[in-house]
């Protein structure tokens, strides 16, 4: 091991930050490259997959498996190869010089030649009533992860950006009817894909509806429908559907990055193009956290993997601190 920490249990040569698919395929990457990296497991350890249920899009598996069981197996397969695991909230960063260190809420300093940052983002929710409770029960987030559960049924989605119209276009793919419920009558998504939104004849636009609350009572206490307000003239209305995919925006997780490494217009973390470098070299980002257009657990799984060959090549280059 190298570095002035060599022989503290608190210094890697990599550190994960984040144990989604993105960190944990990282782990599993610079495990077996010798690299003995520590995985730091933030306040949802498993990341998104953790509160999904089914996952039917994930290479390997046939059948559908469960989100908390394939992040069990990546945790298991990574501790397997020689990762170590721990648990605790980082508050801090110092980045201005290696070895990067990395403080926790209880006062420990970790520190690292390289750090892989893959904190991952979080779905925003609009927050209205029924929403949580529906959640799983035709209320979701990612109609590509979600959107084939409700084939053959009439979906909606919320939301007028990027997301909300490239999830409504996919949705068509499975549902005879898929409405877009928008709270402005203008979409913020860009004019191209406007275009093949409004051009589609399986999809109908409600403009300037917000939704009031997500209404149960369907087979098995699933959704029944939304009940909408119109933002110009307060009116209440009901609109039946079985699938509801909020798509209002991502957060991503980069609240401990701010004022230290660029973030993009959205907070994003920056990578050159191709790559999972940032702008400070040894420190290198993959999945949700870097990414705003894929967001699946297999292109996260693929920028871990790009983030340890590029740490390791990057410890190759510079040795330790
Ligand atoms: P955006 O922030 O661009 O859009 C969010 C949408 O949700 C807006 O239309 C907004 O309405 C609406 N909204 C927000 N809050 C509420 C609320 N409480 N109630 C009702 N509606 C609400 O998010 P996206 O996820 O669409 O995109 C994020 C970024 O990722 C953007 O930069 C986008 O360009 C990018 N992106 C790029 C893709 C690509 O290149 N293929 C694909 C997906 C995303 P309003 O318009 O009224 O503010």
């Amino acid at each position: 091991m190298s570095g002035p920490a060599s022989g503290d249990q608190n210094f890697a040569r990599v550190i994960i930050l984040g144990s989604g698919p993105a960190g944990l395929s990282a782990a599993i990457y610079a495990a077996r490259a010798g690299l003995n990296p520590i995985v730091i497991q933030g306040m949802q350890p498993g990341g998104q997959l953790t509160i999904t249920t089914e996952v039917e899009n994930y290479p390997g598996f046939r059948e559908a498996i469960q989100g908390p069981w394939l992040m069990e197996q990546m945790q298991a397969q990574a501790e397997h190869v020689g990762t170590r695991m721990v648990w605790d909230t980082i508050v801090d960063v110092d980045l201005s010089r290696r070895p990067f260190r990395l403080i926790a809420d209880g006062g420990v300093t970790y520190t690292c030649d390289a750090l892989i940052i893959a904190t991952g983002a979080q779905a925003r929710w609009l927050g209205a009533e029924g929403e949580a409770a529906l959640s799983g029960k035709g209320v979701s987030a990612c109609a590509t992860c979600d959107g084939f559960f409700y084939r053959g049924r009439e979906v909606c989605v919320i939301g007028g950006g990027n997301t909300a119209v490239e999830e409504a276009l996919y949705l068509t793919n499975h549902s005879p009817s898929v409405t877009l419920i928008h709270r402005r009558d203008t979409l913020r998504a860009e004019k191209m894909l406007q275009d093949r939104l409004l051009a589609h004849p399986g999809i109908h636009v409600l403009w300037n509806k917000a939704v009031a609350r997500f209404v149960g009572g369907g087979p098995g206490g699933a959704l029944s429908g939304v009940a909408l307000i119109d933002t110009v003239n307060g009116r209440i209305s009901h609109h039946p559907t079985q699938g509801a995919f909020v798509a209002i925006g991502h957060k991503p997780a980069t609240a401990l990055f701010a004022g230290k490494m660029p973030l993009d217009e959205d907070q994003y973390l920056q990578v050159r193009p191709g790559t999972s470098l940032t702008a400070i070299p040894g420190v290198f980002a993959a999945g949700d956290v870097a990414d705003k257009v894929y967001r699946q657990a297999v292109t996260a799984a693929g920028m871990g993997c790009m983030a340890a060959l590029d740490a390791e090549r990057f410890l190759q280059m510079n040795g330790g601190s």
